[in-house]
């Protein structure tokens, strides 16, 4: 489409164009119904075959099997970083253990300590979060109530290469900002949540996948929103769920499964636009500085830096001419970052490869 940027934004990011342009057709009346899905029930027929099919399409997608509860719940990841604890730390007399490997896994390790005993049994600030642990650096508790891990660290743009397999304890994954990118294995992970906004949709919706095993030990006496087992015990239908936001999930997902064929297709495709822009930052002679260790680096936002601010301002407004924008890092890294999510386009990816090559061939 003529007038879309190349759209590197962190969050709230780019959406497959296939997704808006069905949101755009059923906006005002969807076929059939004579009403937007803003405008009807939640508990109608019509409703119930859109959250079916999310459920459908997500269970296909991720391979979910018999034995996992998914949610669809408000409040973001954020409210999942105390959800979390107060359903699983609150009254136990366990610590819970929280590997920090960026500013995310710190938020979520902060919440945690308001309701319980948390043991931080990693964390890489010494190096700015720049690369992440392996089994054998972490200091794990004896007995945790569960071990909590970001796979994506959106800020830093440090992601575990594979699944996380670390001790016994429960696995808890925050994987928002790397959700559905590639292929997992579920049955190693206890509780996997992930906000829609960054790589499945847009703000509203967190999708958080249980093992039925922990619905059992969710704590007592909490307020129903932030009761687990009661949204499941309700099928996410307690309150009114965020229609639009779960419509918007199950269009993400027709795009992955019938667009683009699957999430081992959609890695592979991931894995060629981090390609091109990690070849640049080694071809560069140092021009270009990665934040991330090359053996951490995320398929999903490439962090770098350039020789000084003035430098970067000037890389920032001149991208913005080729039509390359929010390549803006985050302040506590600096630089930049591109956000290169599912649904960035090959062809965005390579523009911005080919400006950073010729970037420095001018400045450099
Ligand atoms: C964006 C993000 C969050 C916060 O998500 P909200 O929906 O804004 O609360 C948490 N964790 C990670 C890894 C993120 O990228």
């Amino acid at each position: 489409m003529a007038d879309r940027v190349y759209n590197f934004s962190p969050g709230p990011a780019v959406l497959p164009l296939a997704a808006l342009e069905q949101a755009q057709r059923d906006l005002v009346a969807l076929p059939g119904v004579g009403m937007s899905v803003m405008e009807i029930s939640h508990r109608s027929k019509t409703f119930d075959a859109i959250f079916t099919e999310t459920r459908q399409l997500l269970a296909e997608l991720i391979g979910i099997p018999a034995g996992y509860t998914m949610l669809f719940l408000q409040g973001g990841a954020s409210l999942q970083f105390a959800m979390l604890p107060m359903n699983f730390l609150r009254g136990v007399e366990k610590p819970a253990d929280y590997v920090l490997t960026g500013t995310w896994g710190n938020k979520g390790k902060e919440e945690a300590e308001k309701q319980g005993q948390v043991n931080v049994v990693w964390d890489g600030k010494s190096h700015n979060y720049s690369y992440l642990p392996t089994a054998a650096d972490l200091k794990l508790s004896a007995d945790a109530a569960y071990l909590h891990v970001t796979s994506n660290e959106t800020i830093q743009g440090v992601q575990f290469p594979g699944d996380p397999k670390f001790g016994t304890a429960p696995l808890v994954c925050d994987a928002s900002s790397d959700f559905m990118c590639r292929p997992i294995d579920i049955r190693k992970y206890d509780v996997l949540y992930a906000c829609a906004q960054k790589n499945a949709g847009i703000a509203g919706v967190a999708v958080v996948i249980l093992k039925d095993e922990m619905l059992e030990r969710t704590a007592t006496g909490l307020p129903s929103m932030l009761d687990y087992q009661l949204h499941a015990k309700n099928d996410s239908l307690y309150n009114t769920p965020p229609v639009f936001a779960i419509y918007m999930l199950m269009l993400v997902c027709r795009w992955l499964k019938n667009d683009v064929g699957g999430l081992a297709k959609m890695e592979k495709r991931n894995r060629e636009k981090a390609k091109l822009l990690y070849d640049v930052l080694d071809a560069c002679g140092g021009f270009y500085q990665g934040h991330a260790r090359p053996d951490s680096r995320s398929l999903m936002n490439v962090t770098f830096r350039l020789p000084n601010e003035e430098v970067e301002t000037r890389f920032l407004t001149e991208a913005k001419t080729h039509r390359l924008i929010d390549l803006k890092g985050h302040r506590s890294v600096g630089g930049i970052r591109a956000s290169i999510y599912n649904a960035m386009p090959v062809e965005g990816v390579k523009t911005l490869a080919e400006f950073m090559t010729d970037f420095q061939r001018r400045n450099g």
